[in-house]
């Protein structure tokens, strides 16, 4: 069935707490870790529990749970410090969805990267 836990899939086994990871913010719906790979100091993936292979097939099932996805971001990169603001420290942020082996996605469990706390070239390669 849609969404249910894939025996073979790398984050649902951190969903499901059998593969560790450093969770920085968790909801009914949601968990948010570091990236063991990080790419820029603050560098948090955020993930639905629920199994969909990428962003566009959970918007399409779920909606809501694609909307909660940039909320909990939003939630995050207030907790890192890199909202951005002329009085505070945080310089900006960005939220990717790599979709597709040829554009860099290598885990088909949805999953925005939240990266910030550096400067951040555009376009990105
Ligand atoms: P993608 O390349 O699919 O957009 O992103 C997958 C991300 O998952 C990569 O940035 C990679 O570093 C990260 N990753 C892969 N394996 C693990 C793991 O076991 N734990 C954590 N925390 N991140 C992982
Ligand atoms: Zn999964």
């Amino acid at each position: 069935m849609a969404g249910e836990p894939q025996a073979d899939c790398l984050f649902c086994k951190i969903v499901a707490g059998d593969v560790p990871a450093t969770v920085v913010r968790e909801t009914e719906t949601m968990v948010a870790f570091r990236d063991i790979n990080p790419q820029a100091p603050t560098h948090v993936l955020v993930i639905p529990k629920a199994h969909y292979p990428d962003v566009v097939s959970l918007a399409a099932a779920e909606p809501a749970l694609a909307a909660d996805v940039l909320v909990v971001a939003g939630e995050v990169a207030d907790q890192e410090k890199i909202v951005p603001s002329e009085t505070g420290p945080g310089t900006g942020y960005r939220i990717v969805f790599n979709t597709g082996a040829g554009a860099g996605q290598t885990v088909f469990h949805a999953h925005a990267h939240v990266l910030g706390g550096r400067g951040l070239n555009w376009p990105p390669g």
